[in-house]
């Protein structure tokens, strides 16, 4: 991998990093009622809200990806960053472009 490809895939992460937190943020705030999402006006207040769980589900996931794509970024750097940890060979750039997170190949899944 070239200096280039690290540089490029660095910044996807880092892209990745900031829409990640703003969903977090966002989510964060659905939860906490300070702000009201537009699905939340189908329902009178009477009923009960069912894109409460849903978004504690996604504010979860996207705590659990953020944890995910900040280990990427230390990893990027070192040496055994893009190679697949199953066959040992260099996993192409689309996939890692696609898929920071990767630790495989295509054909290793
Ligand atoms: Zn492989």
């Amino acid at each position: 991998m070239t200096d280039e490809e690290r540089e490029i895939i660095r910044n996807q992460i880092t892209r990745q990093i900031v829409v990640v937190n703003k969903s977090i943020e966002t989510l964060s705030e659905l939860i906490s009622g300070e702000v009201q999402s537009d699905a939340n006006d189908w329902f009178t207040s009477k009923e009960a809200n069912p894109s409460k769980e849903i978004n504690e589900m996604a504010l979860a996931k996207a705590k659990q990806k953020l944890v995910v794509l900040k280990n990427v970024l230390t990893r990027v750097d070192s040496p055994g960053y893009g190679i697949c940890i199953n066959c040992g060979r260099p996993i192409p750039f689309e996939r890692l472009k696609a898929l920071p997170a990767a630790t495989r190949c295509m054909s290793c899944g």
